[in-house]
């Protein structure tokens, strides 16, 4: 709740494999991080009963979050998936079993601890907590990549993520590059995540996994190199044309695949620099995210904050005027 210097707001991160939390402070314009951890995430045998035993996990790590750290104003939930940020139910996650479709995620967790709920994609949390907190601090427009199973994006214009009218806006990892290309994981084909998830950077590289073919590349492995290259070179089609559309003056990449570094920045500001010829890249910046793997949590805790205080907002507009949408 409201402390002595700001008001205190938990992020949740839902990820397959591990259950993020974070609670921030805001005391505006700061943030800061006061306290995070993680559990792994709970599953059930039958795939029917994984959402119901998965949102229950969610209540019972909030609620001791908020036990061992103080109250909450409110609580940010980031899901890898598709969500209805209107209704806070979920639509599709490709990654955990069971039946998502409808399923209300954000009312239960908000009745069990008391404060409001909202649901965020975990890419666009990603986005935002950089955006606050991160590598985006101080920028007015910002495209953002998470690389790692998938491609994840995010769009920021004139200081707010953009969210489009049913939260999915900022898709970059699913721009057609090519109109005949590999299918994707989406149903489409040709997608950016089509070439430059982590499995297809594997294959790229020659590799059994991501993570492998980076420390190919890394000690020199002239076919990983190659690889990377390759993949960068999609990747930068992809940034090259959100950079068209929107001239943003800061591009932050992060996720594990972005720990190749220079090996695949390189060839991305390459493909960038050839394609981008509409508008001057000397005021567009490249930068390394900077809020590991904790990012998700952090994002979903700052919607949190920005949505409750979007619908504190006496005429349903944000205190700047912008609409408060998502
Ligand atoms: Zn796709």
């Amino acid at each position: 709740m409201t402390t002595a210097t700001g008001t205190r707001h938990l992020g949740l991160d839902l990820g397959a494999t591990n259950l993020k939390w974070a609670i921030v402070e805001h005391a505006a314009p700061a943030w800061r991080v006061v306290a995070h951890g993680q559990a792994v995430t709970r599953t059930a045998d039958d795939p029917a009963a994984v959402p119901a035993t998965v949102v229950a996990q969610l209540a019972d790590v909030a609620a001791a979050a908020i036990a061992g750290h103080g109250p909450v104003a409110s609580v940010g939930i980031g899901i890898a998936g598709v969500c209805d940020p209107a209704t806070g139910t979920t639509r599709f996650l490709p990654n955990i079993p069971g039946p998502w479709a409808g399923h209300p995620v954000a009312g239960t967790v908000a009745r069990a601890v008391g404060v409001p709920a909202f649901l965020i994609n975990d890419a666009r949390a990603f986005g935002l907590a950089e955006l606050r907190l991160g590598a985006g601090r101080g920028a007015s427009s910002m495209i953002g990549l998470t690389l790692g199973t998938g491609v994840g994006g995010v769009v920021a214009i004139g200081g707010r993520v953009h969210f489009g009218h049913d939260g999915t806006a900022g898709e970059l990892g699913h721009q057609t590059i090519d109109p005949d290309g590999p299918w994707c994981t989406c149903g489409n084909r040709g997608c950016v995540e089509a070439y430059a998830r982590a499995d297809q950077i594997a294959a790229a590289c020659g590799t059994a996994t991501a993570e492998e073919a980076i420390g190919a590349a890394q000690a020199g492995d002239p076919r990983a190199r190659a690889g990377l290259a390759d993949v960068g070179r999609y990747l930068g089609i992809g940034i090259a044309n959100a950079i068209t559309v929107l001239t943003p003056d800061r591009v932050v990449v992060g996720g594990g695949v972005a720990a190749a570094g220079e090996l695949l920045l390189g060839p991305i500001r390459a493909e960038v620099a050839r394609r981008v010829t509409m508008t001057s890249l000397e005021a567009v910046t490249f930068v390394a995210a900077e809020l590991g793997t904790i990012a998700g949590a952090i994002g979903a805790a700052v919607h949190g904050a920005e949505r409750s205080a979007d619908e504190h907002s006496a005429d349903g507009r944000s205190a700047d005027g912008r609409e408060a949408r998502t």
